[in-house]
């Protein structure tokens, strides 16, 4: 029997065709918030659309493809992604129209506070609940990313994407099947530009607005931490930061990982620790809420990679 075929050494020969960054054995740690986590086996960077759709046509298709976007609800495990690992840093990605009728077309590079800006800025409102969000116009499509009483949701008309095929599609909002902090699009697809549609506004009004997000944040969350936002959902009929809480789970340590003690729903890692102590700590805290209150919660932040 052959020995498979070595598809990383295929792809060292495809740099000629290809307009984005190819690197191997790359470093994931510095693109999540949590800074953890072991490296991309291959990582592309894509220049634009085109790019992305000609690379994954090519890719043999048992390759595993992981989408990252600006790593905030993200723990990459310590050993690291067998696969590719796609992030949309191209300027193909990042670019913003405003259009007629109250309308914003972004592409999926693009943060999420970005948007909430150049919203205000051209009179539309109903996307300043952006401004608190850290991830990229990607990862608010994948989780229907929300706050402040707004969700991605509310604003959507349309969205972009490539499939695993390399195959360009479309879908509407009905179609992006969009639930609490998850979209039922098809999991293999790379999002890379949506249009929203937002209200006439004010732009000073929606500044202000965008002003009292910044201050409730800077309040009531850890966010100049190593964190990934919410760790779990919230089960229906209860806020898991309270179930957290009553679990005695405030402060709590693995290592260098920690409940947050400002907002126990945030992990936050303290310094040097690794992905596992972060990920252990999560399952700690869970089997701590199931046998206090009885209830299971459900991660929120997506974990991806192995152990090594
Ligand atoms: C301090 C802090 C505060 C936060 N507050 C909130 C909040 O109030 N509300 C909220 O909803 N979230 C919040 N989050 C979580 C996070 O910002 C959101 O979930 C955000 O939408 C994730 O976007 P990202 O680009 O960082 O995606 P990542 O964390 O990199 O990835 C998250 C998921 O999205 C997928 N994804 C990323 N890009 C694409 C793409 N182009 N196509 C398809 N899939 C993609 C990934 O595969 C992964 O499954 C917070 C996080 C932090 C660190």
């Amino acid at each position: 029997m052959s020995a498979p075929r070595d598809w990383t050494r295929d792809l060292r020969q495809w740099a000629p065709f290809l307009r984005g960054r190819l690197t191997f054995e790359q470093p994931l740690a510095p693109f999540t918030w949590f800074r953890v986590g072991g490296p991309a086996a291959v990582f592309f960077a894509p220049a634009d659309e085109q790019d992305l759709a000609a690379f994954l046509a090519r890719l043999p298709a048992e390759v595993p493809v992981q989408v990252i976007g600006l790593g905030s609800n993200l723990i990459v495990r310590d050993g690291g992604v067998a696969g590719v690992v796609i992030r949309l840093g191209g300027k193909g990605f990042g670019e913003i129209t405003v259009e007629p009728g109250s309308r914003l077309r972004a592409g999926c590079g693009v943060p999420d506070v970005k948007v909430a800006r150049v919203a205000a800025e051209a009179g539309i409102a109903g996307l300043a609940f952006y401004r608190g969000i850290p991830g990229s116009i990607g990862g608010a499509l994948r989780m229907n990313a929300g706050a402040h009483g707004g969700e991605t949701t509310d604003v959507l008309i349309e969205a972009r994407g490539v499939e695993r095929s390399g195959a360009i599609v479309r879908f509407s909002h009905a179609e992006m099947g969009f639930g609490y902090r998850a979209s039922q699009a098809p999991a293999d697809v790379i999002f890379t530009e949506a249009v929203f549609a937002g209200k006439p506004g004010e732009p000073a009004a929606i500044l202000a607005e965008m002003d009292r997000i910044t201050a409730a944040r800077e309040a009531s969350q850890p966010i100049r931490e190593k964190t990934g936002g919410s760790t779990f959902k919230n089960p229906a009929g209860h806020k898991a930061w309270q179930l957290i809480d009553r679990a005695g789970c405030r402060g709590l340590r693995r290592g260098d990982a920690q409940v947050s003690p400002l907002h126990c729903n945030f992990l936050i890692n303290c310094g040097a620790a690794v992905a596992s102590d972060i990920e252990q700590l999560g399952e700690l805290v869970r089997r701590r809420v199931q046998a206090s209150s009885g209830v299971e919660l459900e991660w929120e932040i997506k974990r991806v990679g192995v152990e090594p």
